[in-house]
């Protein structure tokens, strides 16, 4: 049996932007679950905007694209062992419901309970030092491979949600699909839809990330310039354009690209990529996670043009043997992503970075490994 300490650290929720290092008991687990020690865990929007807006009441350790090592395995636990490096994920669903028979995985009731705690209210517990599994997250426990890095571990769940994403848009290969705002969940799209054939136009306002969008095969990217300086530039194309819809009309003869996909919460994008979008073309949402908001839309584009608005939300179970072959084989190379490490002690600084990027930083994790 591995040697466990009593006490551990980890980084508490207490309320809006109020993040403290703390020390805690190690969770206890039960004898269907699993004692993972964190090694990496990935800042996340979807946590950004809970700590940072204070949607959740405290207290709550967050933190949920996780890998470590087992490090106690319940007794009536099947099929892991001790000091396997594994990769989690904290939502599982039934299968069995009304919703999962629908595929609507994210609405199980279920899947809604986060599987995963460092300790009160379960919210993933990745920015702690040791997480209990619960049973019912078990089959959402992939083993990372040998040659394989616990960072690359922690990018399933993003990548998991980004193929999901993709697959609701049934396009064909060649299809042309604007991928708009090149975060990391952004280029992770522009990666994906690349390996699929289809020719992607990425859009950001930050020039290293549209760099980075050609080196993960953007056919064409735009500089989307601030207010300020409405000129937006080009690169990636043999004929000047003035406009995002003249570079489009181009590519497609006048037809309108076959979808577009939202990284970024802007109404204002979303209304272009629904002028750009062919008639019975997808808008996908993406990045519109904040409840409340209310937004203009021509609701003919919709109904006459067949132009279907749909969204996607967190990951789809069903996919996890894909998505790690994608990672794992490193067709999906995830480690060109991950720009910023910082120590668990640091945690805080690591969601304001991941919230306020800078030219060069991209994800930014949370690494408890011995560098
Ligand atoms: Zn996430
Ligand atoms: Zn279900």
């Amino acid at each position: 049996m591995m040697a466990i300490p009593e006490t551990m650290q980890a980084v508490v929720y207490r309320g809006a932007n109020d993040l403290r290092v703390e020390t805690l008991t190690v969770p206890k687990i039960g004898p269907r679950e699993l004692l993972v020690k964190v090694a990496v865990c990935g800042v996340c929007p979807t946590d950004i905007k809970k700590i940072q807006y204070g949607t959740l009441p405290p207290p709550r350790i967050f933190g949920h694209e996780t890998a470590g090592v087992i490090v106690r395995r319940g007794a009536r636990v099947r099929g892991f062992h001790e000091s396997e490096r594994v990769a989690l994920h904290h939502h599982v669903p039934c299968l069995k419901c009304h919703d999962c028979a629908h595929r609507a995985f994210a609405q199980c009731a279920q899947y809604k309970r986060t599987g995963i705690t460092a300790g009160f209210e379960p919210a993933g517990g990745g920015y702690a030092e040791y997480v209990r599994v619960m049973t019912w997250v078990l089959p959402g426990v992939v083993k990372i491979p040998r040659r394989n890095s616990f960072l690359e571990g922690a990018m399933l769940e993003p990548v998991n949600t980004v193929l999901k994403a993709v697959k609701r848009l049934a396009l064909l290969s060649g299809d042309t699909v604007l991928v708009a705002g090149q975060g990391p969940i952004g280029l992770m799209f522009t990666r994906l839809l690349t390996l699929q054939g289809m020719k992607v136009v990425a859009t950001d306002r930050l020039e290293s990330r549209l760099q980075l969008a050609r080196e993960f095969g953007a056919k064409w990217t735009w500089e989307v310039k601030s207010e300020r300086n409405p000129k937006s530039e080009l690169q990636g194309s043999r004929f000047k354009v003035s406009s995002l819809s003249e570079l489009t009309d181009r590519l497609t003869q006048g037809r309108g690209i076959d979808a577009a996909i939202i990284a970024v919460p802007s109404d204002e994008v979303v209304r272009e990529a629904q002028q750009l979008v062919r008639g019975g073309g997808n808008v996908l949402l993406f990045s519109h996670t904040r409840r409340g908001e209310q937004a203009y839309l021509d609701l003919a584009t919709i109904c006459a043009d067949e132009k279907d608005l749909i969204g996607s939300y967190s990951a789809d179970f069903t996919l996890q043997d894909e998505v790690a072959r994608l990672v794992f084989s490193r067709k999906l190379d995830e480690r060109r992503l991950i720009t910023h490490q910082f120590p668990l002690e640091q945690t805080a600084a690591a969601i304001e970075l991941a919230a306020q990027p800078t030219e060069s930083s991209m994800k930014v994790v949370v690494s408890q490994e011995a560098l």
